[in-house]
């Protein structure tokens, strides 16, 4: 066997293997390669008092699609998030350096409304967070916040967001029940209705499943899904099974850094760079 061939061989063995240590999920996506980009962050450093937790990320994030942040633990894939809507703003000492543009605005700049910001840039946690109100109050309260009186539009934006966020049928007959009574799975399908019901156009995700049972997990991979024909999202996992499966592209931090950013079937089966194979296929975090 000529040394080409053997090569060639091996990549694909390799490749298979990436793909089989990876938990053999990666999926057949709409492609959304050519999809507009929708976040750019330039050169972007972060701090907490002296303590630099990212160091220059340049990456686009692009409309209506899934981005996954991956990498160890303290590697920073929170913090970025929390960028990208400004969340870091509250923490004493912390500070950016570079931009973050959204649809081309720097969301850092002096004219722009923080409050404004968070409405088109929603944000979900892990540990779901539903106010101990009734279900229906939950959905409403953004809506009531930016002003929205009328009883009639309150329900059709509360029953619209619970359709979205794929929890209407589990819910419509109990709406003025406590959003305390509903499981784990369901309180986060809510708490992503809450979200939608003030027309985000971006949705940050950080760990929506981590605390989860696999079938509520899997339902808010289904609704991640559904969610991406309309919404950029961009989502933190440390489950590279997750990010497989959900995500269009991936990017791999490490120590505050961007490591590898691309489309995640290739991240997944053929990443350039070496740190990212072992991280991936599990020699390595
Ligand atoms: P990840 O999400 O990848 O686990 P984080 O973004 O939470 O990582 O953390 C990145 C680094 O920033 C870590 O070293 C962490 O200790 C530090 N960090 C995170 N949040 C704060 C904070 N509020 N104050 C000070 N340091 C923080």
């Amino acid at each position: 066997m000529m040394l080409a061939e053997e090569n060639q061989v091996t990549g694909e063995k390799k490749k298979m293997a990436i793909r089989t240590l990876s938990g053999g999920v990666l999926t057949e996506k709409e492609d959304v390669t050519r999809n507009p980009s929708k976040i750019s962050s330039q050169d972007l450093n972060m701090y907490y008092g002296p303590v630099r937790a990212l160091h220059g990320i340049t990456m686009e994030v692009k409309e209506r699609a899934v981005t996954a942040l991956i990498g160890p633990s303290g590697c920073g894939k929170s913090t970025f998030l929390r960028t990208l809507n400004r969340m870091n703003d509250t923490i004493p000492g912390a500070r950016i350096e570079g931009t973050v543009t959204i649809d081309g605005v720097n969301i850092y700049g002096s004219a722009v409304n923080v409050a404004a910001l968070r409405r088109m840039v929603g944000m979900v946690f892990q540990k779901q967070n539903p106010f101990p109100k009734s279900i229906f109050d939950n959905v409403a309260y953004g809506p009531r916040l930016h002003g929205i009186t009328d009883k009639a539009v309150l329900e059709h934006v509360v029953e619209e967001s619970l359709k979205k966020s794929a929890i209407w049928d589990e819910v419509k007959d109990r709406l003025d029940t406590s959003a305390m009574q509903l499981s784990g799975g369901q309180q986060q399908r809510l708490c992503i209705a809450r979200v939608l019901a003030v027309g985000p156009e971006i949705i940050l995700m950080d760990e929506p499943a981590s605390a989860l049972d696999p079938l509520s997990t899997a339902k808010i991979e289904e609704l991640i899904h559904q969610l991406r024909k309309n919404y950029t999202i961009v989502i933190v996992t440390h489950n590279m099974q997750q990010a497989a499966r959900v995500s269009d592209y991936t990017a791999y931090f490490y120590m505050g850094s961007l490591v590898e950013f691309g489309e995640t079937k290739t991240i997944f089966t053929n990443p350039v760079k070496k740190e990212t194979e072992d991280y991936i296929t599990g020699r390595f975090g």
